[in-house]
């Protein structure tokens, strides 16, 4: 897939990243639109010290659901859900 991705702090690119696997509590979104918030900016400047490179830009995002692990509850295909990436707990919305 092609991602925005910031290799170390003030190197960034639009670059080839492995598509990810879909674990049986995780949902894939093809996504359509990202934001870029601090939380990337303080990656980018290399201010956040948690941050590990090389890592894909854009965690709020805006996309379609195209496949979902068995645990995952909800009629979630095709829908265009917006969120911040985070863990859910085998749910999507
Ligand atoms: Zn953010």
């Amino acid at each position: 897939m092609k991602a925005i991705i910031i290799d170390a702090p003030r190197r960034i690119r639009v670059g080839d990243w492995a598509d990810p696997r879909v674990g049986p509590s995780e949902a894939l979104v093809s996504t359509r639109s990202t934001g870029v918030c601090a939380g990337d900016l303080y990656i980018y400047q290399g201010k956040n010290p948690y941050a590990v490179y090389p890592g894909v830009a854009g965690h709020e995002i805006a996309g379609v659901v195209t496949e979902a692990g068995a645990e995952v509850q909800g009629p979630h295909y095709r829908r265009t859900p917006a969120w911040r990436i985070r863990r859910a707990g085998g749910r999507a919305g």
